[in-house]
């Protein structure tokens, strides 16, 4: 059974111009119902009483206010007997006293929080609702409340950043002492604000001397990468993510959220009014063993640590060298794969290209 469950808040106070995750803006009857719909979607769902991590992601949870964050929360309390990291994502601008107890109360002990830059200017450019100091208020309640595994997310390659936005960002985000740090590139969808505007992010070679200084500077500080956007502070790895990156099973509940239950992928209804009128409606799509073997080896060689032969073989009853043992060789050569102590892992120049190791991977069509 799956050890991590997904649950998704389909709203937020306002619409990031780079934006095009399902979520609607803030409207009180519509929480009200949503939250009904949730109510009864869990209760018609077998979960995993043990379930190991648990995250509550959007949208922006932050966004709901403290009583219906207080109902969202005591919903989910019947989980959480044996989680080990109970995640909830905000925003800095949502963050108050009164909601930081609250997630204490009910047991959250990892918050991740969307600064994306420390430049007030570049913040407004993409929509952001705050400024790097509602990022340092927000840190600073919630450490005081107690949460003190906080995670941040920032952004590169944004419309008009220079290298030095990009520095004295990461050096603001460091010096707030979060255990963990996601960096994203931007990319520009055709749906959101941006993509219709025609707005472009910087050029490739810009974007790729950004991410080169992020891996650099980061570990300087102790922020070791283990993933291609992610680096956290010995043992604060996102459990919950870990999770995805292993090709672990999940749960997802609420509009707009996945869920992997063996060779099954779901996706449930992502129209919040859909949803509301059948919270169980859920697309599904089943996997055959090629497409599930290659999606775990997509998954775990984002991870620096590569992929778990033994945990490969666990799964699929199958010698990870008898499906991508000749392809795996001939990019050994290359000097794109390494393999070493039972894991598979991009060689550092892998990494960099790491979309091409995985098309060379990539099972021919049947
Ligand atoms: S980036 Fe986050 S806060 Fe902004 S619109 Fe998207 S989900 Fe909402």
């Amino acid at each position: 059974m799956a050890e991590s469950l997904y649950v998704h808040v389909p709203f937020c106070t306002s619409i990031c111009y780079y934006c095009d995750f399902a979520h609607v803006v803030y409207q009180k009857d519509l929480v009200r119902k949503w939250l009904d719909a949730l109510a009864f979607q869990l209760h018609h769902t077998a979960i995993n009483p043990k379930l190991k991590t648990i995250y509550v992601g959007g949208g922006t949870p932050g966004c709901l206010d403290a009583d219906e964050l207080e109902t969202l929360l005591q919903m989910l309390d019947p989980y959480r007997r044996y989680v080990q990291e109970y995640t909830l994502e905000c925003n800095p601008e949502s963050v108050t006293a009164e909601k930081a107890a609250l997630l204490v109360k009910h047991g959250i002990n990892r918050v991740s929080m969307g600064m994306q830059s420390a430049d007030d200017r570049l913040l407004t450019a993409i929509g952001r609702r705050h400024t790097f100091a509602d990022t340092k208020n927000a840190v600073s309640i919630l450490k005081q409340a107690g949460i003190h595994n906080i995670s941040l997310d920032l952004m590169y390659s944004l419309p008009q950043q220079t290298m030095a936005d990009l520095q004295d960002s990461i050096a603001k985000a460091i010096g707030l002492q979060p255990t963990h740090l996601s960096l994203y590139s931007l990319t520009i969808e055709k749906n959101t604000v941006f993509g219709r505007k025609g707005i472009t992010p910087l050029d490739e070679d810009t974007e790729a001397d950004m991410y080169e200084y992020i891996c650099r500077e980061l570990p300087r500080y102790g922020y070791r990468q283990y993933e291609i956007s992610n680096f956290c502070l010995d043992g604060c790895e996102s459990k919950h993510n870990l999770a995805y990156w292993h090709y672990d099973d999940f749960y997802g509940i609420s509009c707009g959220a996945s869920g992997k239950e063996g060779l099954l992928r779901y996706d449930n209804e992502k129209n919040l009014m859909r949803y509301l009128q059948n919270p169980l409606q859920r697309h599904e799509i089943p996997l055959s063993r090629q497409d599930a073997q290659f999606e775990m080896i997509m998954m775990s060689l984002r991870l620096k640590q590569g992929l778990d032969l033994s945990a490969y073989q666990r799964r699929f009853h199958h010698a990870y060298e008898e499906d991508y043992g000749l392809k795996t060789e001939a990019l050994i050569k290359r000097g794109w794969l390494e393999e070493k102590d039972g894991y598979v892992r991009c060689s550092e120049k892998g990494y960099e290209i790491c979309n091409t190791v995985l098309e060379e991977l990539m099972p021919e069509e049947e």
